[in-house]
């Protein structure tokens, strides 16, 4: 039971495009949020000035909003803690370092990074453990502990550059109580003594995240699993703080992994089965490199949202689509499984497929448009729902809509040769023409009609369905594909019917086989 006002945040660092994972890291502190009629927040974390990439804080935040999901508090709309991106808090963050050096959790370090590389390199060279600055390795080196305090006290005042390092206490089992994975414990003799201060005058991520969550009174920590290991340096953040009593919850989330073999999801792993790893597309501001979005491969939000939300959250019950009601209403964090999800992509096009059905004619003649606009045609809304009835369950991505309906709207230009050598018998061409004829004489023209005319013809032939139908489809649109001949046929009406027999037959430039 969840009694406090529930304050969570989504806090991405805009080094680049936000790659799924995350989007659903937005997600479930958005669910979570919503169901508890609290507050989300988006705070910017970004203190890292070397891996600042321009435009993905606004990529961040459409390509969220694509998906449906909005903050209440944010760089953007402001709000009673703002700012919200870290770097212009940089003020704040000094006073909290100066208490943790007069509390003595933490001390100057003077190691310059050429000094560290090397023992870094010595490790290896030994083949020792890999080199960590921590409470065995400080003893030893460039540090408010190590050195008399004249002597440091004077590199500060000669302005020797130093970062602020946290000093984890020795002999301790540091718990972690994880609502997703229970008691996490530690013992401080795996965890290093992380730099909290930067010689740029700026906190690292693990300092600014714990005050600013601490300020903004966050409640509950929502977060992929890539951050558990920061996890017990956090709570004894708090400890040091003296905020134990009012620090937030924890929930790590699992990992999203690979569709195939183990590990991680990677960007390089939609690049190699061909599925997008980012919701919007994202253009690298450095390499121009272009990179696939879910909103441009044809998916719809809401079909993203649920291929987000069922990667780790399981509803319990066989549902599988969900509006965004429904899983605010039924979203909780005892449902959200502590092993990773494999992701699907031919899943992910499941759910778009199923999607696309739940629209009606006239969504689906929204989304159709642009594809109309392109080829500047314009035809009636009635026409427009009558094709759409006919390709709709066909369509799985938004330009199937198109792909499947097009020469409903324009006439084949080309004819698939493949098919072409297949279907096309010596005959055929005086079959049609035959055929042709026998239509020119239809008064009513519609499916039925037609239907029954096609029966009777092909008897009196002596052929089979398929030697007249198939050449015929081909005529009509190029292929093989498409919708039932019959229903083709009626919308695309009499007259046209005709033009592209008569046009089919004289592009393939076909010598009349009438059987001879
Ligand atoms: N800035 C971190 C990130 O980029 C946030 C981690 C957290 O939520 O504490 O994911």
């Amino acid at each position: 039971m969840i009694q406090e006002q529930v304050r969570v945040r989504f806090a991405p660092s805009p080094t680049g495009p936000l790659h799924i994972g995350g989007v659903r890291t937005a997600l479930y502190n958005f669910l979570f949020a919503r169901k508890h009629k609290g507050t989300l927040i988006l705070r910017i974390e970004d203190t890292d000035q070397n891996r600042f990439v321009p435009g993905a804080e606004d990529y961040i935040v459409k390509s969220l909003a694509w998906c449906g999901l909005d903050f209440d508090e944010s760089p953007q709309k402001g709000g009673p803690h703002a700012p919200y991106r870290q770097s212009e808090r940089s003020g704040i963050y000094e006073e909290y370092i100066q208490r943790l050096l007069e509390s003595g959790h933490a001390y100057y370090a003077f190691d310059t990074e050429a000094d560290l590389n090397n023992l870094r390199d010595q490790a290896k060279v030994n083949n020792t453990n890999t080199f960590q600055y921590d409470q065995q390795t400080r003893k030893s080196l460039q540090n408010s502990i190590a050195l008399p305090e004249a002597e440091w006290k004077k590199l500060i005042a000669a302005g020797t550059p130093y970062v602020i390092r946290v000093k984890i206490p020795e002999n301790e089992q540091v718990i972690v109580h994880d609502l997703i994975r229970g008691e996490v414990i530690v013992s401080t003799s795996n965890l290093d003594d992380k730099v909290l201060f930067k010689s740029d005058g700026l906190p690292t991520y693990h300092l600014a995240n714990v005050v600013d969550d601490y300020l903004m009174k966050i409640t509950h920590v929502i977060r992929g699993e890539e951050w558990l290991p920061s996890a017990p340096l956090h709570v004894l953040l708090y400890r040091f703080f003296g905020w134990e009593n009012i620090k937030p919850q924890f929930a790590h989330l699992p990992l999203i992994l690979k569709p195939d073999g183990n590990g991680k999801l990677s960007k390089r792993d939609g690049d190699r089965l061909g599925f997008p790893v980012f919701p919007t597309e994202w253009k690298d501001p450095k390499t121009n490199e272009i990179f696939s979005g879910y909103r441009e491969s044809g998916y719809l939000p809401e079909a993203v949202i649920n291929i987000m939300v069922h990667l780790g959250w399981n509803p319990g019950t066989e549902q599988e689509l969900f509006t965004m009601a429904e899983l605010i209403q039924q979203f909780s964090l005892e449902r959200v499984g502590k092993h990773g999800s494999k992701f699907d992509p031919e899943k992910a096009k499941w759910f778009n497929h199923q999607y696309m059905q739940q629209k009606t004619e006239d969504d689906l003649l929204l989304l159709l448009k642009p594809f109309l606009e392109k080829h500047s045609l314009n035809p009636t809304t009635e026409y427009l729902r009558t094709v759409l009835h006919l390709v709709k369950e066909r369509a799985i991505l938004i330009p199937d809509l198109w792909n499947t309906s097009w020469f409903f709207f324009l006439r084949p230009e080309k004819y698939d040769s493949q098919v072409f050598q297949k279907i096309w018998l010596p005959g055929t061409s005086g079959l049609l023409r035959d055929f042709a004829q026998a239509v020119n004489l239809m008064d009513d023209f519609n499916k039925e009609s037609l239907h029954a005319m096609v029966q009777n013809f092909i008897s009196e032939a002596g052929v089979k369905m398929g030697q007249l139908m198939n050449p015929l489809r081909l005529l009509m649109v190029g292929s093989n594909q498409g919708p039932g001949m019959m229903d083709l046929a009626e919308v695309l009406g009499k007259d046209e019917f005709m033009v592209r027999i008569h046009t089919g037959l004289e592009k393939l430039n076909l010598p009349d086989h009438k059987t001879n």
